[in-house]
């Protein structure tokens, strides 16, 4: 399933991968979660400087099973079940030896344009690395949902220590869903969630957000300061907006740490240097995760996170173009839609 222009995607008929290294893994596809970077680039063709040369398949939330392995693999075993992690790092260069492989100098990441195809496709091979078996209590959806699940673990990794924090996450897509999950399993007292669509407004009270706003409708900074005069430990940016920045430094005590994991469409943040100065308030970037698609995989095996309410969508994989316009419209209140390839 490639996009073949903006807003078009076609089905085609493309030759069955096969093993190539002896660590190559060939997995059979079985279920795809759309992210919001993959409507990005289905919406506008690009993300910042990552342009797509047409036809392109993306997708990178995949499960699947394997079905073949090259002679070197010993993690995975024909017919295991497993969630896909999408980053190809060298594990040679600075970057990767520094344990900091997912700015690899020479990443390939899965649907990522110039980098490497996409996993909406019936059969996919990825080295061993990229393969992670699933315990059979956790099921293919759950695999597939370690992916956007790991950048809210690492996120949380980044930002300080949950147990007492008092935090906000501006934005309530599944990113700010998968935030919100991950620092309440690591102990955060409290979580402010603010958004303008309802529907996840609703869907993150529901899996345990302790206050919603919607920003359409009400005046969320200032709810959040009656309730919290002195202010928030910490502010998860996940919508790539202005205004959310803004909110999150108004709201933010001195000291305070501003994460910033949304992909903003716009080239520059404005940064207000006089209240960002005084309240010394610390600025975290989020690439994407590293390391966290274990213990986000561990977390739903343990119970910890319940991931249940993400996946509000599915369709077929010959309909992967409604799955697309569905999300890029936001529409029917979805927060992710996942593709089944049977
Ligand atoms: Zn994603
Ligand atoms: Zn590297």
């Amino acid at each position: 399933m490639k996009l073949t222009g903006i807003r078009q995607m076609d089905m085609m008929e493309v030759p069955e991968p096969t093993l190539i290294q002896d660590h190559d893994v060939k997995i059979k596809m079985k279920v795809v979660g759309v992210c919001g970077s993959d409507i990005h680039y289905y919406l506008t063709g690009r993300i910042g400087s990552q342009v797509v040369q047409y036809p392109f398949p993306v997708g990178h939330e995949g499960a699947g099973i394997v079905v073949a392995t090259g002679r070197a693999v010993t993690r995975v075993r024909p017919g295991d079940r497993i969630a896909i992690e999408p980053a190809m790092p060298c594990w040679e260069c600075d970057q990767c030896k520094a344990g900091r492989h997912h700015t690899c100098r020479k990443l390939k990441f899965l649907g990522c344009p110039g980098q490497a195809d996409g996993c909406l496709v019936e059969y996919i091979v990825m080295p061993e690395t990229s393969c992670i078996p699933v315990e059979p209590k956790l099921s293919l959806d759950e695999a597939a949902i370690s992916e956007p699940l790991a950048i809210g673990v690492y996120a949380v990794k980044k930002s300080i220590p949950m147990p007492g924090a008092r935090i906000g996450i501006l934005g309530s897509g599944p990113i700010g869903m998968s935030v919100m999950l991950a620092a309440k399993a690591d102990g955060c007292t409290r979580v402010y969630m603010t958004d303008r669509l309802q529907g996840r407004l609703q869907c993150v009270k529901k899996a345990g957000a302790d206050w919603i706003g919607n920003i359409d409708t009400e005046d969320v900074t200032h709810a959040i300061l009656q309730q919290e005069p002195l202010m928030l430990d910490a502010i998860f940016e996940c919508c790539g907006k202005q205004e959310a920045l803004d909110q999150g430094i108004e709201v933010l005590k001195p000291g305070g740490k501003l994460v910033i994991v949304g992909i903003p469409e716009f080239d520059h943040w404005r940064i207000p240097a006089d209240v960002a100065r005084r309240k010394e308030i610390t600025f975290q970037n989020i690439r994407r995760q590293v390391d966290c698609t274990e213990p986000a995989l561990h977390y739903m095996a343990s119970g910890k996170i319940n991931v249940s309410l993400m996946a509000t969508h599915r369709f077929a994989f010959e309909d992967t173009d409604k799955a697309f316009e569905l999300v890029s419209g936001f529409k029917d209140g979805v927060m992710k839609a996942m593709i089944d390839f049977e």
